[in-house]
């Protein structure tokens, strides 16, 4: 019997003929070795937080929620050796007692490890890359039915081809993490001026440890969010959190936001004002939270994404465009805009590859048209040199990520060699692959 997916935002349904979910590797290993006998295509899905097509499985649907967990602790290397489906929210509980903590984070922790580090994800950090440059290690089963075993120290280059997957390479059945030691993050979230956050771009993402800022595209102010790395308190988050910065987290991402979408697409006219209102409802907050609390966040209001990995010192000049679109009205959303940085990472596939990265991602309302907004903006990301995200909506194909992705013929050899008959492909992998 087929039964339906759909992914996070709904945007994108998938009707496998068949789901299997191991919960060891042996049945893992089976599975994949079956539909290679039996000449059909498989696709491990983490946890459906992509909004393109990337995790749609037509054929068999490999559900790896119930495979997660420790492999192996390296307490004096500071690694953990994960299985492929286990949660990013699961990490935290999975290291107490270890003084051990993940480098950096984005915005939440819904989605898999292996699905996380698939698509490039990454938090902010201008020192700090995305989860896939905290990788060291890879197990996968390739589409001739080996299983190839890749690290930092056995075979390097093979790892950076191999740390960031589309998904297109094979199974991954673990994932070793390199760790550090737990911190505190110290957050200071205030509303500035647009104009002063882009002239000190580069002054804010050098003097914190993490910056980003949230804009609401109509307005000429944002929030600013700047974090330290601090030494752990002893005390628990409740503590550390005042009520008033969870109770901002949450007018900010849910409820609040939830009224001004629903205003919005009421009446669209509203937008530059509800912009302005929702900015104005911004307050401050200074807190201190553990690593395990400090960087996510929780999205309930539902949405679709696009976010491009831009040249860091282009993100002013780029910025400033996208407000003049604004100001002429040419340009609408309720939501704001995110923008973010990252170190350079060797990933060959890697949305930061090779530069110093800034990250500007655009929202919109899943009940709307989001085609028009990001329509007019996405020009403008490609024509700076942008990568889009493997997991938020673009409409680039093979030919346009040939010229952004300096390893690209490499990565489409080695996909050749370890998946020749296209097992794990899917429509997503054949437009930007090109195969
Ligand atoms: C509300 C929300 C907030 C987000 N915030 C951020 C953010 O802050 N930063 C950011 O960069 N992104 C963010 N994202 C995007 C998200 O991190 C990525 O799309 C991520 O890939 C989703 O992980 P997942 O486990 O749901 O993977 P899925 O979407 O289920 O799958 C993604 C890819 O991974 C592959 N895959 C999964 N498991 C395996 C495996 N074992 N072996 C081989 N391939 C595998 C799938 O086949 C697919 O190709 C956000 C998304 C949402 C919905």
């Amino acid at each position: 019997m087929s039964t339906t997916w759909k992914n996070w935002s709904k945007s994108v349904t998938a009707r496998p003929r068949s789901v299997v979910r191991p919960w060891t590797l042996p049945a893992l290993e089976h599975t994949v070795e079956a539909a290679i006998d039996d000449g059909r295509r498989i696709k491990a899905i983490g946890s459906g937080h992509s909004f393109t097509d990337i995790a749609v499985a037509d054929d068999v649907q490999l559900d790896l929620s119930k495979y997660s967990g420790i492999v192996a602790l390296d307490l004096a290397r500071q690694q953990v050796t994960l299985r492929s489906g286990t949660k990013l929210w699961q990490i935290p509980e999975l290291l107490a007692d270890t003084g051990l903590a993940l480098q950096n984070l984005g915005d939440i922790t819904q989605q898999s490890i292996a699905g996380a580090i698939a698509t490039s994800t990454h938090g902010t950090g201008l020192a700090f890359g995305g989860l896939a440059s905290q990788v060291v290690g890879v197990e996968l089963l390739t589409g001739t039915g080996e299983t190839l075993t890749v690290s930092t120290s056995r075979n390097p280059e093979l790892l950076d081809a191999l740390r960031v997957t589309l998904g297109a390479f094979g199974i991954i059945t673990s994932i070793t993490l390199q760790l550090v030691c737990e911190y505190d993050l110290h957050t200071v979230v205030n509303r500035q001026s647009l104009s002063s956050i882009i002239q000190n771009w580069h002054g804010h993402n050098t003097r914190n440890d993490h910056f980003e800022f949230f804009w609401f595209g109509h307005d000429d102010h944002v929030l600013a969010k700047t974090s330290q790395r601090i030494p752990v308190q002893n005390q628990s988050d409740a503590a550390r959190t005042p009520l008033t910065s969870r109770l901002l987290d949450e007018v900010i991402t849910n409820g609040g936001l939830s009224v001004v979408c629903h205003l919005g697409r009421m009446q669209r006219s509203w937008v530059p004002w509800l912009n302005r209102v929702a900015t104005r409802a911004w307050g401050s907050a200074d807190r201190r939270a553990h690593w395990s609390h400090a960087f996510n966040s929780s999205r309930r209001v539902r949405f679709n994404e696009m976010e491009y990995a831009l040249p860091f010192d282009d993100i002013p000049e780029i910025i400033t465009e996208l407000r003049t679109l604004f100001r002429r009205g040419q340009l609408s959303s309720t939501f704001p805009l995110e923008v973010r940085a990252a170190a350079p990472d060797t990933a060959w596939l890697a949305s930061n590859h090779g530069r110093r990265t800034g990250y500007i991602a655009v929202h919109q309302h899943f009940a709307q048209d989001h085609r028009e907004y990001f329509g007019r903006i996405e020009p403008i990301f490609k024509a700076a040199g942008g990568r889009p995200h493997w997991g938020k909506l673009h409409t680039l194909d093979a030919a346009d990520l040939a010229d952004v992705y300096p390893h690209w013929s490499g990565s489409l050899a080695l996909r050749d060699q370890l998946d020749p008959h296209g097992i794990f492909s899917n429509p997503y992998l054949s437009r930007v692959l090109g195969t």
